[in-house]
């Protein structure tokens, strides 16, 4: 049985001030043990976001890893360093980075094996933009962003490793993938993992949907069977909003 995961990327968005706000007003509640909640701050505020969670079962996640763990490195940061701010997993490869930063998919594997490594689990993001999908291209794209991503990954890694399907078209633009057509492309992930390794391992990786979730529709993503869980930027900012999600995606398990 794999454990949904419900992660915030809050992106470049709420710095020490507001980070404070939302663990303090949600640390009292509860997460059922059935559900993992990741919450992705910008570097600057995980310092306050893992002093503030101590003691809630809320996770902390990083938004980006360099993949070497000391050096001369101007601006970098090492897994080392999100270890040691509380960091469990790490988004790798969201198309923010890759479109505006220049991550190619060689950078993603780098900075997957890395994390893996150095023991921080990976939220790989893949997803076809809008030409590739009016163009019959989706399936393809997706399985060569899989396979490039997992590419010199030894099979029990894999098995810890979270994938997001992100359709580029679906982030913040309020406009969402249908969920039966995410949970289709979801279904080829899995089965992506399964040519390169086994069933067993592919049944076992967690696969998220992420574009414009929010607790209005988190409902239909929850109940589709090949997705785990969903990978929120916009309505994780406010713990109010936030809490929302989690608390319909409680309903269903
Ligand atoms: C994201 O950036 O990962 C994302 C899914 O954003 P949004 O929920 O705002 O579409």
């Amino acid at each position: 049985m794999r454990k949904p995961i419900i992660a915030g990327n809050w992106k470049m968005n709420n710095g020490i001030e507001e980070t404070s706000h939302f663990f303090n007003s949600i640390k009292e509640k509860s997460i059922p043990p059935g559900l993992e909640v990741v919450v992705c701050p910008p570097f600057t505020s995980l310092y306050i976001a893992d002093k503030l969670s101590d003691g809630s079962s809320i996770k902390l996640g990083a938004q980006d890893v360099y993949w070497e763990i000391s050096g001369a490195f101007t601006g970098e940061i090492s897994p080392i360093m999100l270890r040691e701010l509380g960091c469990k997993f790490v988004i790798i490869g969201h198309s923010e980075r890759r479109g505006y930063f220049g991550e190619t998919d060689e950078i993603v594997n780098k900075k997957i094996l890395a994390s893996i490594n150095n023991g921080l689990i990976p939220i790989i993001c893949v997803g076809e933009n809008l030409t590739q999908r009016e163009n019959g291209e989706t399936d393809s794209f997706i399985k060569h962003q899989v396979e490039k991503a997992l590419k010199d990954l030894e099979e029990n890694s894999v098995e810890k490793v979270v994938i997001a399907y992100e359709p580029l078209w679906a982030i913040g633009t309020g406009k969402t993938a249908d969920a039966e057509e995410a949970n289709r492309v979801i279904g080829l992930i899995r089965n992506t993992v399964k040519q390169i390794y086994s069933e067993k391992t592919a049944e076992t990786v967690r696969v998220l949907y992420g574009g414009s979730v929010k607790p209005e529709n988190i409902k239909q993503f929850m109940s589709q069977p090949e997705i785990d869980g969903v990978l929120v930027g916009g309505a994780s900012l406010k713990p109010e909003v936030f809490w929302e999600i989690i608390e319909a995606s409680k309903q269903l398990l």
